[in-house]
Protein backbone atom coordinates (compact mmCIF):
# COMPACT_ATOMS: atom_id res chain seq x y z
CA UNK A 1 0.00 0.00 0.00
CA UNK A 2 1.23 3.27 -1.15
CA UNK A 3 -0.85 5.68 1.48
CA UNK A 4 -4.03 6.77 2.60
CA UNK A 5 -5.54 9.68 1.04
CA UNK A 6 -8.20 11.66 2.32
CA UNK A 7 -10.46 12.94 -0.46
CA UNK A 8 -12.13 15.99 0.36
CA UNK A 9 -14.94 16.41 -2.55
CA UNK A 10 -18.36 16.88 -2.71
CA UNK A 11 -19.41 15.68 -6.14
CA UNK A 12 -20.09 12.43 -5.48
CA UNK A 13 -18.92 11.07 -8.89
CA UNK A 14 -15.78 12.93 -8.84
CA UNK A 15 -14.96 11.82 -5.37
CA UNK A 16 -16.25 8.43 -6.15
CA UNK A 17 -13.85 8.01 -9.54
CA UNK A 18 -11.04 9.64 -7.75
CA UNK A 19 -11.38 7.10 -4.79
CA UNK A 20 -10.86 4.00 -7.99
CA UNK A 21 -8.02 5.20 -9.70
CA UNK A 22 -6.27 5.54 -5.79
CA UNK A 23 -7.26 2.12 -5.06
CA UNK A 24 -6.15 1.32 -8.53
CA UNK A 25 -2.99 2.41 -8.26
CA UNK A 26 -2.52 1.28 -4.73
CA UNK A 27 -3.17 3.67 -2.53
CA UNK A 28 -5.90 3.34 0.13
CA UNK A 29 -8.38 6.04 -0.07
CA UNK A 30 -11.28 7.69 2.15
CA UNK A 31 -13.53 10.63 0.52
CA UNK A 32 -15.46 13.10 2.97
CA UNK A 33 -17.67 15.60 1.32
CA UNK A 34 -18.17 18.30 4.11
CA UNK A 35 -15.14 20.65 4.93
CA UNK A 36 -16.11 20.77 8.34
CA UNK A 37 -15.52 17.05 8.62
CA UNK A 38 -11.66 17.36 7.86
CA UNK A 39 -9.87 18.34 11.01
CA UNK A 40 -11.25 15.85 13.50
CA UNK A 41 -11.50 13.38 10.76
CA UNK A 42 -7.88 14.15 10.25
CA UNK A 43 -6.40 14.12 14.11
CA UNK A 44 -7.96 10.97 14.11
CA UNK A 45 -6.66 8.60 11.38
CA UNK A 46 -4.20 11.00 9.89
CA UNK A 47 -3.93 10.25 6.27
CA UNK A 48 -0.40 10.73 3.99
CA UNK A 49 -2.30 13.49 1.96
CA UNK A 50 -5.29 15.02 1.99
CA UNK A 51 -6.82 15.99 -2.03
CA UNK A 52 -8.96 19.16 -1.35
CA UNK A 53 -11.60 20.50 -3.12
CA UNK A 54 -12.03 24.24 -3.02
CA UNK A 55 -15.48 24.90 -2.80
CA UNK A 56 -16.95 22.68 0.10
CA UNK A 57 -20.51 22.75 1.80
CA UNK A 58 -19.39 23.45 5.86
CA UNK A 59 -16.28 25.10 5.53
CA UNK A 60 -14.00 25.84 2.47
CA UNK A 61 -11.05 24.21 1.31
CA UNK A 62 -9.24 27.44 1.77
CA UNK A 63 -9.84 27.12 5.49
CA UNK A 64 -9.81 24.07 6.06
CA UNK A 65 -6.20 24.32 4.63
CA UNK A 66 -5.14 26.63 7.15
CA UNK A 67 -7.19 24.83 9.83
CA UNK A 68 -4.68 21.88 9.10
CA UNK A 69 -1.26 24.17 8.22
CA UNK A 70 -2.11 25.40 11.58
CA UNK A 71 -1.03 21.91 13.39
CA UNK A 72 0.37 19.97 10.61
CA UNK A 73 2.88 19.75 7.66
CA UNK A 74 0.64 16.87 5.89
CA UNK A 75 0.60 17.35 2.37
CA UNK A 76 -2.03 18.91 0.75
CA UNK A 77 -3.25 19.27 -2.92
CA UNK A 78 -5.54 22.00 -3.72
CA UNK A 79 -8.82 21.22 -6.32
CA UNK A 80 -10.21 24.27 -7.70
CA UNK A 81 -12.79 24.58 -10.37
CA UNK A 82 -11.19 27.82 -12.13
CA UNK A 83 -7.97 28.43 -13.26
CA UNK A 84 -7.99 31.84 -12.23
CA UNK A 85 -8.71 30.65 -8.82
CA UNK A 86 -4.87 29.62 -8.63
CA UNK A 87 -3.46 32.59 -9.05
CA UNK A 88 -5.69 34.08 -6.16
CA UNK A 89 -4.75 30.73 -4.09
CA UNK A 90 -1.06 31.41 -4.56
CA UNK A 91 -1.70 35.18 -3.40
CA UNK A 92 -2.85 34.26 -0.27
CA UNK A 93 -0.02 31.38 0.60
CA UNK A 94 -2.01 29.12 2.23
CA UNK A 95 0.59 25.96 2.67
CA UNK A 96 -0.65 23.97 0.06
CA UNK A 97 1.79 21.85 -1.62
CA UNK A 98 0.42 21.46 -5.38
CA UNK A 99 -2.70 22.95 -6.80
CA UNK A 100 -5.08 20.97 -9.77
CA UNK A 101 -7.49 22.81 -11.81
CA UNK A 102 -11.04 21.11 -12.72
CA UNK A 103 -11.53 19.49 -15.23
CA UNK A 104 -8.60 17.02 -14.75
CA UNK A 105 -8.19 13.41 -16.05
CA UNK A 106 -7.94 11.04 -12.76
CA UNK A 107 -4.87 10.16 -14.12
CA UNK A 108 -3.33 13.20 -13.86
CA UNK A 109 -4.16 13.55 -10.38
CA UNK A 110 -2.61 9.95 -9.41
CA UNK A 111 0.91 11.33 -10.69
CA UNK A 112 0.45 15.20 -9.01
CA UNK A 113 -0.30 12.42 -5.58
CA UNK A 114 2.82 10.15 -6.36
CA UNK A 115 5.05 13.36 -7.16
CA UNK A 116 3.76 15.65 -4.03
CA UNK A 117 4.84 12.30 -1.75
CA UNK A 118 8.15 11.24 -3.64
CA UNK A 119 9.19 14.82 -2.92
CA UNK A 120 7.78 14.68 1.01
CA UNK A 121 9.71 11.96 1.58
CA UNK A 122 13.04 12.77 -0.71
CA UNK A 123 15.72 14.13 1.53
CA UNK A 124 17.88 16.56 -0.22
CA UNK A 125 18.75 15.56 -3.88
CA UNK A 126 15.47 15.91 -6.23
CA UNK A 127 15.25 14.31 -9.97
CA UNK A 128 12.96 15.10 -12.27
CA UNK A 129 13.21 14.22 -15.71
CA UNK A 130 16.78 13.20 -16.04
CA UNK A 131 17.54 16.45 -13.74
CA UNK A 132 18.98 15.88 -10.23
CA UNK A 133 19.41 19.02 -8.12
CA UNK A 134 21.86 18.76 -4.56
CA UNK A 135 20.44 20.73 -2.27
CA UNK A 136 23.71 21.04 0.00
CA UNK A 137 26.06 21.44 -3.18
CA UNK A 138 24.12 23.87 -4.87
CA UNK A 139 25.03 21.76 -8.08
CA UNK A 140 22.33 20.72 -10.40
CA UNK A 141 23.14 18.20 -13.65
CA UNK A 142 20.20 17.48 -16.51
CA UNK A 143 21.57 13.35 -17.96
CA UNK A 144 24.50 13.83 -15.64
CA UNK A 145 26.27 17.05 -16.93
CA UNK A 146 27.08 20.05 -14.83
CA UNK A 147 24.31 22.60 -15.45
CA UNK A 148 27.20 25.22 -13.79
CA UNK A 149 24.35 27.14 -12.09
CA UNK A 150 24.33 30.26 -10.15
CA UNK A 151 23.05 30.09 -6.83
CA UNK A 152 20.03 32.65 -7.71
CA UNK A 153 19.67 30.37 -10.95
CA UNK A 154 19.48 27.20 -8.82
CA UNK A 155 17.37 28.54 -6.22
CA UNK A 156 14.77 29.33 -8.92
CA UNK A 157 15.03 26.06 -10.55
CA UNK A 158 15.01 24.42 -7.13
CA UNK A 159 11.87 26.31 -5.84
CA UNK A 160 10.18 25.55 -8.98
CA UNK A 161 11.11 21.71 -8.94
CA UNK A 162 9.49 21.17 -5.73
CA UNK A 163 6.79 22.07 -7.03
CA UNK A 164 6.14 21.08 -10.90
CA UNK A 165 3.04 21.98 -12.69
CA UNK A 166 2.59 24.70 -9.75
CA UNK A 167 2.91 28.30 -11.35
CA UNK A 168 4.51 30.89 -10.02
CA UNK A 169 4.18 35.10 -9.92
CA UNK A 170 7.02 36.66 -10.40
CA UNK A 171 7.03 38.55 -7.35
CA UNK A 172 6.73 34.54 -5.58
CA UNK A 173 9.90 33.94 -7.37
CA UNK A 174 11.19 37.26 -6.39
CA UNK A 175 10.65 36.79 -2.74
CA UNK A 176 12.34 33.72 -2.68
CA UNK A 177 15.38 34.44 -4.46
CA UNK A 178 15.49 38.14 -3.05
CA UNK A 179 14.28 37.61 0.66
CA UNK A 180 15.72 40.86 1.75
CA UNK A 181 15.25 43.08 -1.19
CA UNK A 182 11.77 44.60 -2.12
CA UNK A 183 13.08 46.96 -5.31
CA UNK A 184 13.89 44.67 -7.49
CA UNK A 185 12.68 44.46 -10.73
CA UNK A 186 10.65 41.72 -12.54
CA UNK A 187 12.61 41.96 -15.34
CA UNK A 188 15.19 40.66 -13.05
CA UNK A 189 13.32 37.29 -12.75
CA UNK A 190 12.85 37.36 -16.44
CA UNK A 191 16.11 37.36 -17.22
CA UNK A 192 17.12 34.40 -14.61
CA UNK A 193 14.74 32.26 -15.75
CA UNK A 194 16.31 33.06 -19.47
CA UNK A 195 19.50 32.19 -18.53
CA UNK A 196 18.51 29.09 -16.47
CA UNK A 197 17.05 27.82 -19.56
CA UNK A 198 19.66 28.40 -22.35
CA UNK A 199 21.93 26.60 -19.65
CA UNK A 200 19.12 23.38 -19.60
CA UNK A 201 19.06 23.98 -23.32
CA UNK A 202 22.39 23.66 -23.90
CA UNK A 203 22.71 20.19 -22.49
CA UNK A 204 19.14 19.35 -24.11
CA UNK A 205 17.80 21.41 -26.55
CA UNK A 206 14.63 18.92 -26.25
CA UNK A 207 14.05 19.74 -22.72
CA UNK A 208 11.13 21.51 -21.92
CA UNK A 209 11.37 22.08 -18.21
CA UNK A 210 10.57 25.80 -17.49
CA UNK A 211 7.21 26.92 -18.75
CA UNK A 212 6.32 30.33 -18.89
CA UNK A 213 2.56 31.14 -18.02
CA UNK A 214 0.83 34.15 -19.74
CA UNK A 215 0.36 37.22 -17.52
CA UNK A 216 1.24 34.82 -14.80
CA UNK A 217 4.43 34.06 -14.41
CA UNK A 218 6.42 30.28 -14.70
CA UNK A 219 6.11 26.75 -13.48
CA UNK A 220 8.23 23.55 -14.00
CA UNK A 221 5.89 20.82 -15.76
CA UNK A 222 8.83 18.03 -17.05
CA UNK A 223 5.52 16.15 -18.04
CA UNK A 224 3.63 18.61 -20.23
CA UNK A 225 6.06 17.79 -23.64
CA UNK A 226 5.73 13.84 -22.91
CA1 LIG B 1 -16.96 21.34 -4.78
Amino acid sequence: MNGNILIVEDEPKLASLLSDYLRASGFEPFCLSNGAEVVPWFREHKPDLILLDLMLPGRDGMEVCKDIRAFSHVPIIMVTARIEEIDRLLGLELGADDYICKPFSPREVVARVKAVLRRTHDGHTIQAKGLVLDEHRYRATLHSHNLELTAVEFKLLQFLVANPGRIYGRQQLMNRIYPDERSVSDRTVDSHIKKLRRKIEAVDPEAMLIHSVYGVGYKFEPDATS
